[in-house]
C-alpha cells in the first residue's frame, strides 16, 4: 500500500487571510483542536512574524499536546524564523517567491539574491531544530528550470519537504500532473498549495496527489485569499469516493468542523458548496424523492451520514402525496388518505405563495393535521377578527359543537386574545376547560413563516398540550385551542 496522502491544513494561516476574517487566540485554539480531531497531519497555525497576539496563539497551539505537527509560516528572513522558534513550533512553511514577476516587482531583487537568502534561512532553521517545508511562492508562473535548481539546492540543505504553490490558481490538472511527475526525481517529498481563482483548486490538488505529491495544502470550507484555497472536505471526498484512495481524515466530523469554522470566522458557507453546503444533501423535486424511496443512491453520490450529515427534504408546490407519505413513514406516523390530502394541500398552498417548506415546517403541518381526531366534536366554521389602533380588538366566531352551530363574539387585549375569548364564550357548556399556557414560535424565520402555537390546556386533573401551525398567528392559535378542546372533551 502506498502511504496515505498527507494534509497540511492552512485554515489558520491562508484561511485567516480571507478578506474580513480575524480570529482571536481562543478561536484559533478551538479550530486547531477540531482540525486535530479530524486527523490532519500538519496544522499551519499562523504566521509568527505577524503580531504578539498571533505568536501567543501559535505558542498555545504548539503547547496543547495535539497529535498533528504544528507549523508556522515564515519568510526567508532570520527574524521570522526567530519568531517561529519563540513559538516552539515543530516546523516552518518557509515561503520563497520564485517567479520573476515576484522577484523583480515585489522583492526588487535578483534570482541569485533570493535563492541565496532562502537557502541561508533554511539552513538557519534546520540548525535550530525545525523541520522545514521549502515552499516556492508563485511557482506556477516561475521559470521551471530555475525552480528545479532551487528545489535541488534546498534538497542539499537538506530540507524536509518541498512545496509547489499555485499562488494565484492558474494551473490546470494536466499541467499539475506533468509538474509533479518531474518533481518526483528531486528527492524530498513534495506538497501542492492550490488556490481556487478558476474553480480548479480541488481538481488540481487531487491531480497533484495522484501524480506523486505526498501532501496537499487545504482549508476548511475552502477559505483563503481571494477565491480561497482547495478545500479539505472536497479533496478528501474526491480521493475516497471517486478514486478509492483512503485518507486518515475522520469524514464523519467534517460537517461539525465546517460549522465551527464558519461560526468563528463569521464566513457563511455557500448553500451549494459541495459536502458542507446547506443544500448538499437536500432534495426538493418529487421525482427525486420518488427515486430515493427505492434507493437513496439514485440521487446521492455521497451518503450523508458518511460526512456527519442527514438527508433533508424541502417541500413546496412540486410536492406530491408520495413525498408526504415518505415523510410520514420516516416519522413513524400513519395518516388516513384525506389527511394526506390535507397535508399535501397545505404544503402546496405555501409553495404557491413562494415559500420554501422545510422539514421542520412540514412536521408542524403534519402534527397539526394529525392530532385532530376522526370526528372532532368542535369544528371551526367561520372566524373574523378586527384589530387596529383606536379600536377594541373584536372577534366573532361560528363553531359547530356536536353538530349544532354556535355564534359568539368577544373582545380582547389583542386579536389573538379576542379570538380565544370568543371560543371560550361559545364553549360556555364546557367551562371547566382551562387554557393554562400559550406559547408561540416561528418555525422558520421571517414574518411570513409558519407560526407554531403550542397550548397547555386542562380539564380537572387532565392536562394536555396541543398545537396549531399556520402562516397566520390567529388561525394557528385558534387551531391549537380547538385541538386542545377536542382532546379534552
Ligand atoms: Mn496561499
Amino acid at each position: 500500500m502506498p502511504p496515505k496522502p498527507r494534509f497540511l491544513d492552512t485554515t489558520l494561516r491562508d484561511g485567516e487571510q480571507t478578506p474580513g476574517v480575524n480570529l482571536t487566540p481562543d478561536d484559533k485554539m478551538s479550530i486547531a483542536a477540531a482540525l486535530d480531531s479530524l486527523g490532519v497531519d500538519v496544522i499551519e497555525a499562523g504566521s509568527a512574524p505577524v503580531s504578539d497576539g498571533e505568536r501567543s496563539a501559535i505558542r498555545a497551539i504548539a503547547k496543547a499536546g495535539l497529535r498533528a505537527e504544528i507549523c508556522s509560516y515564515t519568510r526567508a528572513v532570520k527574524a521570522d524564523i526567530d519568531h517561529a522558534l519563540s513559538c516552539d513550533v515543530d516546523s516552518i512553511h518557509l515561503v520563497v517567491p520564485l517567479s520573476d514577476l515576484h522577484i523583480t516587482q515585489k522583492l526588487k531583487k535578483t534570482r541569485p539574491q533570493v535563492l541565496e537568502a532562502s537557502l541561508d534561512a533554511a539552513r538557519y532553521a534546520k540548525d535550530h531544530g525545525l523541520q522545514v517545508e521549502y515552499s516556492a511562492e508563485d511557482a506556477s508562473r516561475a521559470d521551471f528550470q530555475f525552480l528545479s535548481d532551487a528545489y535541488r539546492a534546498a534538497a542539499q540543505v537538506p530540507v524536509d519537504r518541498i512545496c509547489f504553490c499555485d499562488t494565484v490558481g492558474v494551473l490546470q490538472p494536466r499541467k499539475v500532473e506533468e509538474i509533479f511527475q518531474a518533481l518526483r526525481a528531486l528527492g524530498p517529498p513534495a506538497a501542492f498549495h492550490g488556490h481556487n481563482d478558476f474553480g480548479l483548486g480541488t481538481a488540481n490538488s487531487v491531480a497533484a496527489l495522484l501524480s506523486g505529491a505526498a501532501q496537499a495544502h487545504v482549508t476548511i470550507n475552502g477559505l483563503g485569499e481571494r477565491a480561497g484555497n482547495a478545500s479539505l472536505e472536497e479533496v478528501v471526498l474526491v480521493l475516497e469516493r471517486l478514486h478509492g484512495i483512503p485518507t486518515s481524515i475522520r469524514k464523519e466530523k467534517l460537517y461539525e468542523v465546517s460549522k465551527l469554522v464558519s461560526r468563528l470566522t463569521k464566513m457563511p458557507v455557500g448553500l451549494s458548496k459541495p459536502v458542507v453546503g446547506e443544500n448538499a444533501f437536500t432534495h426538493g423535486s418529487g421525482i427525486h424523492i420518488h427515486g430515493m424511496r427505492a434507493d437513496p443512491a439514485t440521487y446521492e453520490p455521497i451518503p450523508p451520514e458518511l460526512v456527519g450529515r442527514t438527508r433533508r427534504f424541502v417541500f413546496g408546490k412540486h410536492t406530491g402525496k408520495a413525498g408526504i407519505e415518505i415523510s410520514l413513514q420516516e416519522l413513524g406516523l400513519r395518516a388516513r388518505p384525506e389527511q394526506v390530502d390535507e397535508i399535501t394541500r397545505r404544503v402546496k398552498e405555501l409553495g404557491d405563495k413562494g415559500f420554501k417548506v422545510t422539514d421542520a415546517d412540514l412536521k408542524a403541518i403534519i402534527d397539526s393535521v394529525l392530532q385532530v381526531g376522526a370526528e372532532p366534536k368542535v369544528k371551526l366554521k367561520e372566524l373574523s377578527v378586527v384589530s387596529g389602533n383606536h379600536m377594541t380588538p373584536t372577534a366573532s366566531i361560528t363553531l359547530q359543537v356536536n353538530g349544532r352551530e354556535v355564534v359568539e363574539a368577544a373582545t380582547g387585549v389583542g386579536p389573538v386574545d379576542a379570538a380565544i375569548n370568543a371560543i371560550r364564550k361559545a364553549m360556555a357548556g364546557a367551562k371547566d376547560i382551562e387554557l393554562v399556557e400559550y406559547h408561540v414560535d416561528s418555525v422558520t424565520g421571517g414574518t411570513n413563516a409558519v407560526v407554531l402555537v403550542i397550548v397547555k390546556m386542562a380539564r380537572g386533573d387532565k392536562v394536555i398540550t396541543a398545537q396549531g401551525a399556520r402562516e397566520d398567528i390567529i388561525m394557528a392559535s385558534v387551531e391549537a385551542v380547538l385541538a386542545g378542546i377536542n382532546r379534552l372533551l
